[in-house]
């Protein structure tokens, strides 16, 4: 049998719900080689993750996942990246204030209606990485939402009264910092844009010119004809592949590390590719 990874895992660290040491242990007793952290603006599970998988003999790629501005909401995914790279942290902790600012004004319309929302609670609650499932939470809790979903298409929704836009990082800084912090810079998930082939084209392109270097091939929710469709891109753009589940522990329960829902494998071999492009952004980097 040939040994497979998982290049794609959210951990507590942002909107996962098992802690980065537990999905190393996962991983492991999974069979699989190696993971790749890749929580959603933040490095801040790499090391917890990188001291379990010392411990137990899995190797732990350092990553991220950034939520970036082009038109849409894109992911460029950050492999070996120096987790704490200044310009990187820079970055990283500009989104935290971002979306802290962002929190604060919610729960202040909020309150502004009489909802009796305490956001300094929340973050004593929930920690640094709030966003709106926190808020779902909070209103099924205050008994003014019936679920979290019910949450989101009453208050919280893009159209909804209480929901406000966030204000990301463009996806030319995204694919920047992530190699001036000697990252491999990769496009996440490509279809799941709802882009024709010629605007993913122009995307990847565009990506390019400002120093992408992968393509996310093989994902859950892709079949086989999707994943040679994506591989025959990479090849042609010169992108080295890369795959993964994308797991968010019961945030996501129908997929699993490692195999996603059901048949996702990741070869090994990917993983050698992966590092030997960014040994090489190393040295010029
Ligand atoms: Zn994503
Ligand atoms: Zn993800």
């Amino acid at each position: 049998m040939t040994k497979t990874i998982d290049l794609h895992i959210h951990t507590t660290a942002s909107d996962g719900t098992v802690s980065p040491a537990a999905v190393v242990r996962c991983a492991k007793e999974l069979g699989l080689s190696a993971v790749a952290i890749t929580d959603h603006d933040t490095v801040s599970g790499c090391a917890e993750a990188a001291a379990a998988g010392q411990e137990l003999g899995l190797e732990v790629v350092p990553g991220v996942e950034l939520s970036s501005r082009y038109g849409k909401t894109i992911h460029i995914l950050g492999y070996f990246v120096r987790t704490n790279s200044p310009a990187l942290t820079r970055v990283l902790s500009g989104v935290v204030a971002e979306r802290d600012a962002r929190n604060r004004k919610m729960a202040a319309l909020m309150a502004a209606d009489g909802i009796p929302i305490d956001y300094d609670q929340m973050c004593s609650r929930f920690g640094t990485s709030i966003g709106r499932p926190h808020f779902g939470e909070v209103l099924v809790e205050l008994g003014r939402a019936e679920s979290v979903q019910d949450a989101f298409d009453r208050y919280i929704e893009k159209g909804q009264p209480y929901y406000l836009p966030r204000r990301m990082i463009s996806i030319e800084r995204s694919v920047e910092v992530i190699r001036e912090a000697g990252g491999v810079p990769v496009l996440a998930h490509p279809f799941q844009y709802k882009l024709e082939e010629p605007a993913l084209r122009q995307l990847i392109e565009h990506c390019m010119d400002h120093g992408l270097l992968g393509l996310e091939c093989r994902y859950s929710l892709y079949d086989e004809e999707q994943s040679q469709a994506l591989l025959k891109l990479a090849r042609e753009y010169g992108l080295v592949p890369t795959g993964g589940s994308d797991f968010h522990g019961s945030n996501k329960p129908h997929i699993a590390i490692g195999t996603g829902t059901g048949s996702l494998a990741v070869p090994a071999a990917w993983l050698e590719g992966l590092r030997a492009v960014a040994t090489s952004t190393k040295k010029r980097s």
